[in-house]
């Protein structure tokens, strides 16, 4: 019987392997057509400024809509197109769209925000990285101080000479600089205050029960402690609560990001948004 029971289980294994593998050879064989076929599109979340809940940024998010699969979260398929290299060329993608997009809205007259853009691991890696960034700036007449980028904690601490030598690089055109994630990787200290970082992000794993779990509340606050001494700006992530708000407002969080001030929203709606008085 036992035998039975695990030729099953066996069996049931492998229909479930071809199952994801299949899907596993169909998402990479379909990122390989999706940019030559326009599939991906760009989202915008407003950062606002936690005192007056202006809005000081755009976080751009990168989206997936496939003919077949619908909608692809980019948890799932970033790490896919960074497997099969094509991170690279989409990377640059995200970036030449969302600064002619800004470039547009700035012509419209919103002059005041900047866009955050995710960077991969493997893009802080490429050659010429630094003179790539600049010129899509300098094409859509944007200061370096129209962009921020994100890395992750993680990615940064990959390798972290090479990140502090490119982040001190990106420095010198103006860019701005975030630690994603912060908080899920695991960081050195002494190479943090060695980044020349202008702000970090605290994941949102820690702002989700910061008002029943002791130790997030207390880890939440330990960071925005820690940034603020080392001269870094904090942007809590993932804030959905009127109650997370105020208590991150109480610790002095100075950017946050969430639900609760808006979803990730088409490049259409950002000018309502911007435009639109709001009252949390
Ligand atoms: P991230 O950079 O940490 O982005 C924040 C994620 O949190 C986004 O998920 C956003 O939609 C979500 N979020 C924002 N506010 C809330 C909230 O109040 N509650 C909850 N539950 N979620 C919230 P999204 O868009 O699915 O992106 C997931 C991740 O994919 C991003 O995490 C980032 O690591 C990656 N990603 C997205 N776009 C790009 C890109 O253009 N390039 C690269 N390299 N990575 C990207
Ligand atoms: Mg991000
Ligand atoms: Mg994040
Ligand atoms: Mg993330």
């Amino acid at each position: 019987h036992a035998k039975a029971v695990g030729r099953n289980n066996y069996q049931f294994f492998r229909a479930e392997m071809k199952h994801l593998t299949n899907d596993r050879l169909l998402l990479e064989h379909s990122l390989h057509e999706a940019l030559e076929k326009g599939q991906f599109y760009l989202h915008y979340q407003p950062q606002v400024k936690s005192e007056n809940d202006h809005v000081i940024g755009l976080e751009v998010l990168l989206r997936w809509g496939h003919p077949v699969l619908g909608n692809v979260p980019p948890d799932q398929f970033i790490p896919v197109a960074e497997e099969i290299g094509l991170i690279g060329r989409l990377g640059e993608w995200v970036l030449n769209t969302a600064c002619s997009q800004l470039r547009d809205w700035r012509s419209q007259g919103f002059k005041d925000v900047r866009i955050a853009v995710n960077l991969s691991v493997q893009q802080l890696r490429q050659a010429h990285l630094v003179e790539r960034v600049a010129s899509v700036l300098r094409a859509n007449e944007l200061a370096g101080g129209d962009l921020e980028l994100e890395i992750t904690e993680s990615a940064a601490m990959l390798n972290p000479e090479v990140a502090i030598e490119i982040f001190n690089a990106l420095r010198n055109i103006g860019v701005e600089l975030a630690i994603d994630d912060f908080g899920t990787g695991y960081s050195s200290l002494s190479y943090l205050k060695l980044l020349p970082i202008q702000r970090l992000k605290l994941d949102r794993t820690f702002v989700k029960d910061i008002e029943t779990d002791p130790n997030d509340a207390a880890i939440c606050s330990a960071t925005i402690a820690l940034a603020h001494a080392l001269g870094i700006e904090v942007v809590a992530e993932g804030v959905e609560t009127e109650a997370q708000r105020d208590y991150l407002l109480h610790r002095e969080a100075d950017i946050m990001q969430g639900f609760l001030f808006a979803k990730p929203m088409p490049a259409e709606a950002v000018p309502v948004f911007l435009n639109s008085p709001r009252a949390v």
